[in-house]
Formats: structure tokens, C-alpha cells, sequence
């Protein structure tokens, strides 16, 4: 870490990144090697090599580095952040029982202020710019305000996504206190984005109707866990169609268990799919989709979905969406008895998942996603002078995707403003968010008591069995053993 203290950002007329490997992620995928982005206030003023800027601009030095886009998360149970890590060897049904049935009501709106804080700050130092907070356990106003009153803390880019999963969304969409909170708080800039986040069972009677008449009616977009595996399948799919809520603003999250039939109702729509491969392919909502979204045109971004598993770290995101989108492309040749002799999926498509396809999906094209004249300045340089792994950069796409990861995010700027430099948050209060984390942890653990929290954090294990093997090399072992002495 430098000796020398930051630079004065806020007091700065204008911030450029010098010298770097610039991914602009616009139309043609245009990459600048020796590049500078300047911002000037909120947005990007130029870009390209040896830029004349401003007097008393401060000036980051992104030689060796690589610069993008802010990355982009568009699905994220933010308040779960609370209790980071602890559903690490669960089931996505182990998952259900815990927070839906089990102790998902006993979270007060502080324990959904603690856990937004620090997962927006973790975004930030991530380089996640803009977050979806699919906040789904809003039991009360009171929740949804603790939620929201904590992503207005922290300098990011956020979409609060209203959901409450203790009730119907046909009940709590209709509550005058809920819309008493949309009047109040959901002004709907572009640094606070608003959405409405529940699912659609499938049940014949369509009772989810009513929520999206609401939504249609404040003109929100709707986000829903769509082909979940034993939750949501395609008769939700087709009820929404057939009613006709299926429109190019709604985002299909997982998007995993779903036929041909619900991919077309999709695609024809023009709506976009939520992939979080690291969840579907631990917890089990199916196999992550990116390569059925592809067969069907559906434009695809990227999510973590919960940090009660992973963290919201989006490098992970590409590389293990990219991975299993391979690892399927190659195994349904090989059931042909065929080969893949060249990879349809590029490290430069993930990254426009993570970034581009984001904004796109949230109807934020024209303010983020790209490094472009006029954007709003979300922009992260990749640079790790201490690092073995940063040099050589050959193929920046494919650094970005296979070889970088979230220590490896040098600075972060969102809405122009300089939120991380030198690997280290600026401004951030981490005291506050880790005082705020410690109260809600303990309070949990006094309610749940030391059996029922441990117990919650350590599922059976079912039985296995190693299969029967003809070959029994009973000597193997002390023959192994009996060399070693040997030598
Ligand atoms: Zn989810």
C-alpha cells in the first residue's frame, strides 16, 4: 500500500485513467491499448490515447491494467449478506426451508439495513457498479425502508427490486402502505432503480394477475425466478404469456428448467435472462442456461444471486458461466459422437454478459454498461502491479475472464465519483457496516440458539456408496507403504 496519501478526488474537476488497455464493450467491441478515459463529473468526457485534460485533473496511472465497464449484477438477495457464507453446503431446498419457512421472518428491518450495507459495499469493491437488489423478504414497510435507506448509504448504482416472500404478491402489491412507499421512495433516477421481483407458481388460477396489473399500472418492471427446478417451470411461462405480461422489460432469473416452448415465448417478447451458473450449479435450479438462451437469441447478464453461498464477486460469475456453457457445448458432441473443434462462447462474450447485457437488461443502455463519450463514468480499472498473475496481458478479454479476480480491481469509479483506489474503498464506513453485521449475527444466533444455528449451517450428508469394483488390489496399500519405507 502507498505511504502517500490518496489523491484528492472530491475536490478534483475531473479524474483520468492513463495509459491502459481500454475494453470499451461498445457496438464493435472496440479495444484501445494505451488508452485514457476521462470523466468529467458525472460522465465520460473522452477516450483514446494521450488526452489533453483539464487543469488539476487527478490523474491514476492504468499502465499494465485493463479498463471496463463497471460490472454489472442484475439479481441479488442483498439482505442475506447478513449472514455471508453460511448456506455454503446447502440445497436450494435446504435454502427454501431456512429463510422461507423457518427464520426468514424473524429478520428485523436492521438485520435488512446490515446486510444491504455491506453487500453494496461489497459490490463496489468487486467493481459491481450497479446492483439488483432482489430484496424479497419485505414483511413490512418498515423492511423495505431499512433496505433502501441502507443502498442510499453506499455510492453504487442500485435497482431495488420490492418483494416479500412471507405473502402473496397478489396481497402485498395491493397494501395502500405499499404503495404509500413507492409514492415515497422510489423517485426512480438512474442511481435508484425500481422494480418489482416475485414468482409465478403456475398455479391454473393465476394469481400473480393482480401483482402484475400493479405493475403494469406504475409501469415497473417485473424480475422472477422463471425455470427453477421444483419451484417455477413453464406453466408460469405460459399464464404470463397468455396474459400478456411477458414484455421486453421483464428479466427471467435462472431461466434454467424451462422447454423450448418458454425459451420462444421469451425470445419473442424480447425479454432477458438473469444466469447465476455458481448458484444453479451448486444448488440445483438446472443447469445454468446460457447455452440454451443462445440456441433462442435471448439476450443474457449475469448474477450471484446470494451471498448466503458466494460472494458478489461477477469475475467469478463470467468465468463459471463461460465454463459451464463449454462444458455443455462439449458434452451434447460428444453424446453425438462429435468434437468440438472450435468454442462458439468467447471470453469477450462473458464479459459483455457481465457488463453490457446487465445494462441492458434493466433498460440502462444509455447510462452504463459501456466506456463510451456521454455515459455516465462507471469504470473499473483491472491492475495489480504485485501481482505474478497481471503480467503478460496478451488477450485482454480472456485476462479479464480466466486470469483476474476481485483483488486484482485496482479502482472504481460509479457516476463519475472515485469509490475505490489502490485496492482500497474511498470513504467507505466499515466499522458501521461490520458494527451493523455483528448485531444482526448475534441476534440471530440468541434467537435461533447454538443448536438450531449450528445445525442450520451443517445439512446431513446423505449416504453414498463407492461402487463394486472387479479389480481388488488388496496389496496396493501396504505396498505403497512398505516403498516409501524403502526409500
Ligand atoms: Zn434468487
Amino acid at each position: 500500500m502507498p505511504a502517500t496519501p490518496a489523491p484528492d478526488f472530491a475536490g478534483a474537476p475531473a479524474v483520468v485513467l492513463r495509459g491502459g488497455t481500454v475494453l470499451t464493450m461498445d457496438d464493435r467491441r472496440t479495444v484501445l491499448t494505451d488508452a485514457d478515459v476521462l470523466v468529467v463529473g458525472q460522465r465520460i468526457e473522452a477516450v483514446g490515447p494521450g488526452l489533453e485534460v483539464p487543469e488539476g485533473t487527478v490523474e491514476v496511472d492504468a499502465t499494465g491494467g485493463i479498463v471496463m465497464p463497471g460490472m454489472v449484477d442484475t439479481h441479488r438477495h442483498m439482505w442475506q449478506t447478513a449472514v455471508r457464507g453460511y448456506g455454503a453446503d446447502w440445497t436450494l431446498t435446504q435454502y427454501f426451508v431456512w429463510n422461507y419457512l423457518e427464520h426468514g421472518k424473524k429478520f428485523r428491518p436492521q438485520d435488512i439495513y446490515a446486510g444491504n450495507l455491506l453487500s453494496g459495499l461489497e459490490a463496489l469493491e468487486a467493481g459491481v457498479t450497479t446492483s439488483v437488489d432482489w430484496s424479497h423478504n419485505l414483511h413490512t414497510v418498515d423492511h423495505a425502508d431499512a433496505a433502501v435507506d441502507a443502498l442510499e448509504e453506499v455510492p453504487g448504482r442500485f435497482v431495488f427490486a420490492y418483494g416479500n416472500i412471507q405473502a402473496g404478491p397478489w396481497e402485498w402489491s395491493a397494501s395502500p402502505e405499499f404503495r404509500d412507499f413507492v409514492e415515497r421512495r422510489m423517485t426512480r433516477s438512474d442511481m435508484l432503480g425500481f422494480q418489482m421481483a416475485f414468482d409465478v407458481t403456475g398455479d391454473p388460477e393465476f394469481p400473480e394477475k393482480a401483482a402484475f396489473e400493479v405493475a403494469r399500472e406504475l409501469g415497473v418492471p417485473v424480475t422472477t425466478h422463471a425455470g427453477v427446478w421444483g419451484a417455477t417451470n413453464d406453466n408460469g411461462i405460459r399464464l404470463m404469456h397468455e396474459h400478456g405480461f411477458m414484455t421486453p422489460e421483464t428479466v427471467y432469473v435462472h431461466a434454467a428448467t424451462l422447454s423450448d416452448d418458454s425459451y420462444q415465448r421469451i425470445a419473442a417478447t424480447g425479454g432477458h435472462a438473469s444466469v447465476a451458473a455458481e448458484s444453479e450449479a451448486s444448488c440445483g435450479q438446472g443447469y445454468p442456461s446460457s447455452w440454451s438462451l443462445r440456441r433462442h437469441g435471448i439476450p443474457i447478464s449475469l448474477s450471484m444471486d446470494t451471498s448466503v453461498w458466494m460472494s458478489a464477486d461477477i469475475f467469478s460469475a463470467m468465468r463459471s458461466t463461460l465454463s459451464a456453457d463449454r462444458t455443455r457445448e462439449h458434452h451434447e458432441a460428444h453424446a453425438g459422437d462429435e468434437t468440438v473443434t472450435h468454442l462458439s462462447v468467447r471470453a469477450a462474450d462473458v464479459v459483455e454478459w457481465a457488463t453490457r447485457g446487465g445494462a441492458r437488461a434493466l433498460g440502462l443502455d444509455d447510462v452504463t454498461g459501456s466506456i463510451e463519450v456521454g455515459k455516465k463514468a462507471d469504470v473499473v480499472l483491472v491492475k495489480n502491479d504485485s501481482s505474478p498473475v497481471m503480467f503478460p496481458v496478451l488477450n485482454p478479454y480472456g485476462h479479464v475472464v480466466m486470469q483476474a479476480q476481485r483483488g486484482d480491481v485496482h479502482t472504481v469509479l460509479v457516476d463519475g465519483r472515485v469509490v475505490k483506489h489502490e485496492h482500497k474503498l474511498v470513504g467507505a464506513d466499515l466499522v458501521k457496516a461490520r458494527r451493523a453485521i455483528e448485531d444482526t449475527v448475534s441476534y440471530l444466533q440468541d434467537t435461533l440458539g447454538a443448536e438450531e444455528w449450528a445445525a442450520g449451517m451443517s445439512p446431513d450428508v446423505p449416504e453414498s456408496k463407492v461402487l463394486d469394483n472387479p479389480y481388488t488390489y488388496t496389496e496396493y496399500a501396504d505396498a505403497s507403504t512398505h516403498s516409501s519405507h524403502a526409500g
